[in-house]
């Protein structure tokens, strides 16, 4: 005789309590339904990913967070300036310059304090929050999902719940066990990377743009500035790079990146480092499937892309609020088969590649030539500015503009038509603002 399993005590489990996972269940307990989230870890925690963009605010809408979220006083991100390895400046991306963003002012956030006010927010809104409890293992069956649990003082647990959401980011629990994931070895990078302070800003409005400065052979350095005095500073080499690089300390790994960059060097030199240096690997990756019977993956434990245009917090933040509303209607219709989301599996598919293809652009310099045109088409300018602001879902007009600037592109790279200027003679760029160089 086999035991049949023990009555689901949660609606749904979500595992992970970075933006993806509050989102899944703030969204869920909101619609009044019984949720657990575990988190391995104790929060406030250290996490990367600190510049928004102005798609984030929707989705703080629609968890009723956009007033503690105003309150928390984030450094203010209107948007973001390149500038080449010697300090010459693209034209700025202001996101208000969109007719297509409604709200184009977005955040820079210190992750220990946004990450813990979204967790915050979803016990308020009703959800039970374990810290410090690890899934272990989920087992799904033809009634719900039993969750082994591991205590970080050591006592391990069987929960019970009808579904359950993946938010456990790139540990991607669900993704690894199911064999998932594939790679995009062409976006397989490292990043080092630490806090500083006396960093100089930008003036005015623009004191709070993420600054992206290239370097002179391939990778790039950001610069944000995450509150009065800390900025977050790194370096993102291609792993080939990486590789080749004397490996000494981190912080001895760092130094040299931001010496062997005029840009970099001229920004650092009163900077001081607050922290300690980090080393991280941010691979991109992709998933086969999104969803399966009784499971969604929302956030990094979905997909992952590099981050050099921001859009991890906010695809995550999307997609957990996606997931929760998905499973909300399942258990109104009591039905939790795969096929039921396969509407939810398309939006993170389609998204996904929307961005990777901004990202691959990225790596390509006559993509990256429109920042750095004195004469690029404002029209065009303003389509790239919609999808970097993190709105996806575009008007007809726009995606038309971007599959042009897109064909442009492949066309500009084929036939060699004109070495791109980001390559070309960078000092003819009006100069950046920066100290001088000793
Ligand atoms: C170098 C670098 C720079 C980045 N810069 C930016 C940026 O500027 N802007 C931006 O938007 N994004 C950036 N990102 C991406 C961003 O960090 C992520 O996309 C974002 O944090 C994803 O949120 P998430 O909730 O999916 O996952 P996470 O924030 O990673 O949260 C997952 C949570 O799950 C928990 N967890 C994992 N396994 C388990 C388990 N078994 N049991 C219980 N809990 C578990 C973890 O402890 C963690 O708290 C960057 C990423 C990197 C690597």
């Amino acid at each position: 005789m086999s035991l049949s399993p023990a009555a689901a005590e949660f609606d749904v489990a979500v595992v992970g309590g970075g933006p993806a996972g509050s989102a899944a269940a703030t969204t869920l307990a909101r619609r009044g339904h019984r949720v657990v989230l575990f988190e391995r870890d104790d929060f406030p925690r250290f996490h990367i990913g600190e510049s928004l963009l102005a798609a984030a605010n929707p989705s703080f809408d629609a968890l009723g967070v956009t007033e503690k979220i105003r309150a928390a006083g984030f450094t203010e991100k209107w948007g973001a300036t390149l500038l080449t390895h010697l300090g010459a400046e693209g034209t700025p991306v202001d996101f208000s310059q969109s007719r297509e963003v409604p709200r184009p002012q977005t955040w820079q956030v210190c992750r220990e304090k946004f990450d813990t006010l979204l967790l915050d927010h979803a016990r308020e809104s009703g959800a039970e929050v374990r810290l410090r409890q690890r899934v272990e293992s989920a087992e799904f069956d033809g009634d719900g999902v039993t969750l082994r649990v591991a205590a970080a003082e050591g006592a391990a647990s069987e929960v019970r719940a009808r579904a359950m959401v993946d938010a456990t980011g790139r540990a991607g629990l669900l993704a690894r066990r199911f064999d998932l994931r594939y790679d995009e070895p062409q976006l397989a990078n490292v990043a080092i990377y630490a806090h500083f302070s006396g960093v100089p800003r930008l003036p005015g409005k623009r004191a709070g743009d993420i600054r992206i400065v290239g370097r002179e052979d391939a990778g790039w350095f950001w610069v944000i500035p995450i509150d009065e005095q800390l900025t977050s500073v790194g370096v993102v080499l291609p792993m080939a790079i990486y590789a080749r690089l004397e490996k000494g300390s981190p912080e001895s790994m760092l130094q040299a990146a931001v010496a062997g960059t005029p840009a970099m060097a001229a920004l650092m030199r009163e900077a001081r480092r607050e922290w300690p240096v980090r080393v991280e690997k941010d691979y991109s990756y992709g998933a086969r499937a999104y969803v399966g019977d009784r499971w969604l993956l929302a956030g990094d434990a979905g997909s992952f892309l590099d981050p050099v245009f921001s859009s991890g917090v906010s695809i995550a933040l999307e997609s957990g609020i996606e997931a929760g509303r998905e499973l909300s209607a399942a258990l109104a219709g009591d039905d939790f088969r795969a096929a039921r989301f396969a509407a939810f599996d398309r939006v993170q598919r389609r998204r996904y590649q929307l961005f990777r293809r901004f990202v691959t652009g990225f790596y390509t310099p006559w993509f990256r030539d429109v920042f750095f045109q004195p004469d690029a088409p404002p029209a065009i300018f303003r389509a790239v500015i919609t999808v970097l602001a993190g709105h996806w879902r575009v008007s007809w007009r726009t995606r038309a503009l971007l599959e042009l600037f897109f064909l442009a592109v492949r066309v500009q790279r084929r036939f060699r038509i004109a070495e791109p200027i980001v390559r070309r003679d960078a000092v003819a760029f009006p100069d950046a603002g920066l100290p001088e160089a000793d």
